[in-house]
Order: C-alpha cells, then sequence, then structure tokens
C-alpha cells in the first residue's frame, strides 16, 4: 500500500438494506476507483452496536439509534485506496441528510438523521478500530487490474 492507501469501514444500515440501495451504494465506491476487501451481511449483537457507537453512549438519540441498527441486516463493508477514510465521508455526506449535498448517498437516499442509510469511518484511527470489531478474521489482499487505470503511481 502506498502511504496514502487507506481501509475505511463502511456498512449500509437496516434502512439502507431494506430499500434495496446495497448495488447503488457499492456502485458509487467501485465506480469512484476503490476496492471492496471485505464484505458480510450480518444482524450484530445490541452489544456489538453499542461498542461500535461507544463515544454516542451520552446521546439522548443513544438508544434509538441501536434499535434502528438491530433492526434489519447490515451490509458490512471494507473498502480500500487513496484517501478513502476521508474521500469515503464526502461520497456519505453530512450525517443529517437535510444538510448533506445532491449527489452524496445521504443527499441522494435520505431525508432523516435517524434514518440515513450508511455509516462511513470518520478517523484512520477510528477506521482501523470499527474494522477489527466487524472484521475480526481480517480483510482479503488482492491485487485489482484496474489499479494502473486509477491511480498515475
Ligand atoms: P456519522 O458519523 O455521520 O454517522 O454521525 P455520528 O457518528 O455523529 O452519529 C452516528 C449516527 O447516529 C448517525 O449516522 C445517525 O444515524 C445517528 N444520529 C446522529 N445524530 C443524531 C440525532 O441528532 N438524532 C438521531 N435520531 N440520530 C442521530
Ligand atoms: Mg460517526
Amino acid at each position: 500500500m502506498s502511504s496514502t492507501t487507506e481501509q475505511t469501514f463502511i456498512a449500509i444500515k437496516p434502512d439502507g438494506v431494506q430499500r434495496g440501495l446495497i448495488a447503488p451504494i457499492i456502485s458509487r465506491f467501485e465506480n469512484r476507483g476503490f476496492k471492496l476487501v471485505a464484505i458480510n451481511l450480518v444482524m450484530p449483537s445490541k452489544d456489538h452496536l453499542e461498542t461500535h457507537y461507544a463515544d454516542l453512549k451520552s446521546k439522548p438519540f443513544f438508544p434509538g439509534l441501536v434499535k434502528y441498527m438491530s433492526s434489519g441486516p447490515i451490509c458490512a463493508m471494507v473498502w480500500e485506496g487513496r484517501d478513502a477514510v476521508k474521500t469515503g465521508r464526502t461520497l456519505l455526506g453530512a450525517t443529517n441528510p437535510l444538510a448533506s449535498a445532491p449527489g452524496t448517498i445521504r443527499g441522494d437516499y435520505a431525508l432523516d438523521v435517524g434514518r440515513n442509510v450508511c455509516h462511513g469511518s470518520d478517523s484512520v484511527e477510528n477506521a482501523k478500530k470499527e474494522i477489527k470489531l466487524w472484521f475480526p478474521n481480517g480483510t482479503t489482499a488482492w491485487n485489482s487490474v484496474q489499479h494502473n487505470w486509477v491511480f498515475e503511481e
């Protein structure tokens, strides 16, 4: 991996899965040039979700958030590429979809902060933590034939 190549944790939340948005969301990451290195459709335990969102434990919306995230399958993924964490957040849009720009995932597919269809790591450090939590057996390293057509070097 070159110095700016990172991995980020992206999860299509239960509303995104139920609304048939797995393929369109995956397409956005593939089309941008990112490489999928892990994917799993899961219904994690309440404990798992509370660990994932531990930094939000004191927020009034925390119980509702955990209930929302427990309400159906989640499509958990790891995407790799240049500046994957920051660019992944850009693809996602603002947390509140009303403030998300059109063209972003949340700006195109969501209206409510409590149903904002997709998660993305907010820092390289948190991405590492989240990838370890959701993919304890690690990710799959592979060479994409697209690499030299996506990157100058
Ligand atoms: P994110 O990193 O953009 O997903 O935002 P945060 O880490 O701040 O919050 C995690 C998730 O909690 C968000 O994606 C929302 O689903 C939810 N959330 C955040 N703020 C609010 C809020 O004010 N009300 C409700 N109902 N949910 C919220
Ligand atoms: Mg967050």
